[in-house]
């Protein structure tokens, strides 16, 4: 079945962005410029400027951002790093393919690491602590920070769901030793492939992850420095994601109006909740909706009732990532990360969605039975 409001629609994007698209593409392959020139330098300058950092290195993924950082910072055998429970598995892969441990804390009601866990998981072996800004939400990094210089340990932030999203006029990828973007393309900012990027503004692990992408060899003096990875952001999607960082901030107030859009139709409505929280009105944290994440005690039915009646969701996710037995992750009782996976749908929330498809998810949702 066709969805009427469907989840993402990259080809209106397309639509829109196409004629800006095609020379800029063509252009890159009639100059030969395939990886390592101008127009990854030139995307690079303007990922950092946008985030606020000295420096910010194109990877081939957002996994690859976390995993050259976590390499980058030191961190391997015998380490602990503190994550959420509540993410995307590569946050908690990148950890484990170093050969550290993941420890895994639970997170608040707004998706986010829940700092008090944090501060409990630390052990003498505690080495990094990677924050998840989940849904296009900053962790509380106040918090977080003061915890990590107390025990001197690396903060990988996985802002591959926030980019742009600040806390305190702080933009993402700002506060720890690295930011890790994903450029995925569902994501917010998203390349026509895999891609990925990590900011800093320490000299030294943006020269390790420049040289860890690329074999381990440094471009410039062609040393080898380490036994490295090949995970380049490629020239053309370097090209493509320039294009799109030059539209996001108007993507981001269009993903801000339509969270807007979505609470004036569903506050109140059954028991749903909804993820606007408590402070996200006052200046401390701006918000940029990856994802517009709903909750409800009738997750399944809900689910079935928006699916057969044209719109299209998704679930992230509908079971604790340590309950995938071959991950050997151990086992943990973590009270909001079950319920969250019990409850959660994510409604349509993009920069191309029209208003009146907005309006029929919330009528949709509205007419089932509460
Ligand atoms: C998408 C995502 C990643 C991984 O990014 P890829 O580019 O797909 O490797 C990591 N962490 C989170 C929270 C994500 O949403």
């Amino acid at each position: 079945m066709a969805y009427k409001v469907r989840f993402v629609e990259p080809d209106t994007q397309w639509q829109r962005l196409k004629d800006e698209m095609e020379p800029t593409i063509l252009g890159t392959l009639a100059k030969g410029d395939l990886i390592l020139r101008q127009q990854l330098v030139d995307f690079e300058k303007n990922l950092a400027d946008y985030c606020g950092t000295k420096y910010a290195v194109g990877v081939n993924s957002g996994f690859h951002a976390l995993h050259l950082s976590l390499v980058a910072a030191g961190i391997g055998t015998g380490d602990e790093v503190i994550t959420v429970a509540h993410t995307f598995l590569a946050s908690i892969s990148a950890i484990v393919l170093v050969g550290a441990k993941p420890v895994l804390v639970d997170v608040c009601e707004d998706f986010n690491m829940d700092m008090d866990a944090v501060e409990k998981a630390i052990t003498p072996k505690t080495r990094g602590i990677m924050p998840v800004h989940l849904n296009g939400r900053v962790c509380d990094m106040d918090r977080l920070m003061s915890i990590a210089k107390k025990h001197n340990l690396a903060v990988i932030e996985d802002a591959a769901q926030a980019l742009g999203a600040e806390f305190n006029g702080k933009r993402a990828g700002s506060f720890g030793l690295t930011g890790c973007f994903s450029f995925y393309p569902f994501k917010s900012l998203g390349a026509y492939g895999d891609g990925g990027g990590l900011t800093t503004d320490d000299e030294k692990i943006a020269h390790a992850a420049r040289c860890l992408r690329y074999n381990g060899e440094d471009r410039d003096t062609r040393e080898f420095y380490y036994h490295g990875f090949t995970a380049l952001l490629d020239n053309v999607q370097a090209a493509v994601l320039d294009v799109k960082l030059r539209h996001f901030p108007s993507w981001v107030n269009r993903r801000r109006e339509v969270a807007e859009r979505y609470r004036k139709g569903l506050e109140g409505v059954g028991d749903l909740r909804l993820p606007h929280f408590p402070d996200a009105n006052d200046k401390t944290y701006f918000d940029t909706y990856q994802n517009y994440v709903i909750r409800t005690k009738r997750r399944d039915e809900l689910a079935d009732h928006l699916r057969s009646n044209g719109v299209e969701i998704l679930i992230s996710w509908s079971r604790p990532i340590w309950t995938y037995p071959d991950l050997k992750l151990g086992d943990h009782s973590l009270p909001e990360t079950e319920a969250i996976c019990r409850e959660v749908i994510s409604l349509p929330l993009n920069s191309e969605i029209s208003d009146e498809n907005v309006d029929v998810a919330i009528d949709v949702v509205r007419r089932f039975n509460w």
